[in-house]
């Protein structure tokens, strides 16, 4: 039997991360974010993902926004070097965000370090640098909207627009389940009223 575990985005909208077991032999995660705006997001960001970056086979994102993957290149500074499945337009704006994200945490922990010298206290390390975020562009595997794509375990993927930013999909999976097939629509973030630039991401 195939199961779903809620691993991130519990009681909060942000960290949205799911675990796909298909038919307990093979594990694929639906999204990688980070949490934001809490008070407890920074142990949050920081807790070890154990061994699952060196059991997964295949990682499937939405979109580009942070919440939802944020935490990529700490999953591949633990260990995770198998693809990651995206739209075209989420691998374009990854490569910004995810850039981005390790430039401002490296500024912050800079700012964070200088106080915490001052006061005696040990120096902390950033989440991932930019060499982590690198190495997971470089495992983005970008498909266009309505292809479908094969998964490791008998699963395939389908990316439908979900018209919320530049590239982001609703994600159609048939998940293989003790003999039988289920399919599983993980909608992401739906919707966003003005977006110019979005328009763009329909042509392929
Ligand atoms: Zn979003």
């Amino acid at each position: 039997m195939s199961t779903l575990t809620f691993l991130g985005a519990v009681k909060e909208v942000t960290g949205s991360r799911y675990l796909l077991e298909v038919d307990g032999s093979h594990k694929l995660l639906l999204e990688c974010g980070l949490h934001q705006g809490g008070n407890d997001v920074d142990e949050a960001n920081a807790h070890s993902f154990g061994e699952l970056p060196r059991v997964l086979e295949a990682v499937v994102l939405s979109h580009g926004h942070l919440d939802h993957a944020g935490l990529l290149p700490k999953l591949v500074r633990e260990g995770y070097s198998g693809p990651i499945h995206c739209t075209r337009g989420t691998r374009d704006l990854l490569f910004i965000m995810l850039r981005d994200a390790a430039f401002v945490m490296a500024k912050d922990i800079e700012w964070e370090n200088k106080w915490r010298h001052k006061a005696g206290k040990p120096a902390i390390e950033p989440l991932y640098g930019l060499d982590d975020v690198e190495q997971t562009l470089a495992l983005c595997r970008p498909h266009p909207y309505g292809q479908t794509i094969d998964l490791p375990g008998g699963g395939t993927l389908v990316f439908h627009d979900a018209g919320h930013i530049l590239g982001s999909a609703i994600i159609e999976l048939t998940v293989p389940s003790g003999g039988q097939t289920k399919r599983l629509v993980f909608s992401g973030d739906l919707g966003n009223p003005s977006s110019v630039l979005m328009k763009l991401g329909f042509i392929e």
